[in-house]
């Protein structure tokens, strides 16, 4: 039996909302279904997002017949809030007014997510022809688009020439003399290396001048006779110290004294990404004094900022498709290897690429909907399971977690759910693609931004 419709779901009254609680809008996501209905919730009766996303969540799972069903149909789905990253977009808007966002898109490419984000007014940070087309495909504005890969490949910057992106990275000679070949006219943005100690993903290790470089590479520029408009840097992602941000204001504050010394004009500053979201206001405050104390309003500040958007939008629904038990005569104990529906050539790929531990929760256990409650989630030690959760590959690195508790036995034919999924810079998001059903654009923005 094939599953029922997804449900999209979004709240009809968005002035009367507060911005801080702005409605999400649902989409859930079947590769077998495209079909998208649209529930509409009176003002009296708003729900939460979470509880948005668990109505979905269950009304997919609840409509696939395990026994019969066709072959796939109880794949694996993520259920996406694009209201979530119009929130972040408030809530960056709030913190960070001078910083106009450029949304890393190798973070997450879904069209939904792009065009939103389109809608809402920022730029896009692409780091491959690929990402350039799709961005430019959907009618953007080259001059919102910036070529963030200072180590790029000769047949795209001739690409990007020819379609007038014109603002690209750069952070080595090679990459000048490059540029000065295929596209002399390019705004130049020279990025520097920053101390990304306390990053989970540590860019600087590959990318980045480092300040005892930078003034040979701005006096070739001034000779080559290339533009170059400003200094980028990227803190590193998942960053966990605000200061790092301080730091590296502070250090492309020494790059533009530089440039002037060498005679060159920079006007804008790109401080990257690597904003997290539990940590999103302490950064925005700690940033916009450094950039306050060392930058004049007359200078133009862009970001990058990816996961920051799109992590918490995203969650992932796992089917258990298989069940080893794994028995203690010792200790007269059970512990169960769970075998899920996804695994790290999926999408968890974060776990290989990006460090991250993501977190089961049980969606539905039996006849039971768990998802939200405290029964959904993972428990210390004591009177519970103990599992490890498996992807679906022969390889025995597809493990997704090696430990997890919980009070409830899991068997075959339940349901985990995973939250923060939406930003994976190996993304496998395939499935995502087929998001169905978000409106182009949210009602009443125009006055935000
Ligand atoms: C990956 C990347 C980003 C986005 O980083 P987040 O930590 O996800 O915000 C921004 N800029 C560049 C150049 C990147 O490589």
């Amino acid at each position: 039996m094939a599953p029922p419709p997804i449900a999209s779901t979004e709240t009809t009254s968005l002035e009367t909302v507060a911005l801080a609680a702005a409605p999400a809008t649902l989409s859930g996501v079947s590769p077998a279904q495209k079909k998208t209905t649209k529930v509409h919730y009176d003002r009296d009766d708003i729900k939460t997002p979470k509880q948005l996303i668990g109505d979905t969540l269950r009304s997919r799972v609840e409509g696939i017949d395990h026994d019969r069903c066709d072959a796939g149909d109880e794949d694996a789905f993520f259920v996406a809030d694009l209201g979530e990253i119009y929130r972040q977009h408030i809530r960056w808007k709030v913190n960070l007014k001078r910083v106009k966002p450029f949304y890393a898109i190798k973070c997450n490419p879904d069209p939904q997510v792009v065009r939103l984000l389109a809608e809402l007014g920022t730029g896009f940070d692409c780091a491959s022809k690929n990402e350039i087309q799709q961005v430019l495909d959907m009618g953007i504005d080259p001059a919102r688009i910036i070529y963030a890969q200072p180590c790029k490949t000769g047949s795209y910057v001739r690409y990007a020439a020819k379609m007038g992106v014109r603002k690209m990275t750069f952070d080595n000679p090679d990459e000048l003399y490059k540029t000065k070949q295929f596209f002399p006219e390019a705004e130049l943005f020279l990025r520097i290396a920053t101390d990304d100690t306390s990053s989970l993903c540590r860019l600087s290790l590959k990318f980045g001048a480092s300040l005892d470089c930078t003034r040979n590479l701005l006096e070739l520029a001034k000779q080559l006779d290339l533009n170059v408009v400003g200094v980028s840097f990227h803190v590193g992602s998942s960053s966990s110290d605000p200061d790092a941000f301080s730091k590296a204001v502070r250090d492309s504050r020494f790059v533009f004294d530089q440039a002037n010394e060498v005679g060159l004009n920079l006007t804008t500053l790109d401080v990257g990404g690597g904003f997290c979201s539990e940590l999103f206001e302490s950064m925005a405050r700690v940033l916009s004094q450094a950039l306050d104390n060392h930058f004049p309003p007359n200078i133009g500040i862009i970001g990058e900022p990816g996961r920051y958007f799109v992590a918490s939008a995203f969650t992932l629904a796992c089917n258990v498709i298989a069940r080893r038990t794994i028995e203690d005569a010792a200790t007269q104990t059970c512990a169960y290897m769970l075998y899920l529906n996804d695994g790290i050539y999926g999408n968890f790929t974060s776990i290989m690429f990006d460090h991250q531990h993501p977190t089961p929760r049980i969606l539905r256990c039996g006849n039971r909907f768990l998802h939200g409650s405290e029964a959904s989630k993972e428990y210390g030690e004591g009177s519970t399971i103990e599992y490890s959760l498996w992807g679906p590959t022969c390889d025995g690195i597809d493990l997704i977690v090696e430990k997890a508790r919980f009070p409830e036995v899991l068997d075959i034919g339940d349901w985990l759910y995973f939250e923060e999924m939406g930003g994976s810079y190996s993304l496998a998001l395939l499935r995502v693609q087929l998001i169905e059903g978000i409106p182009a654009k949210p009602p009443g923005l125009t006055s935000i931004h």
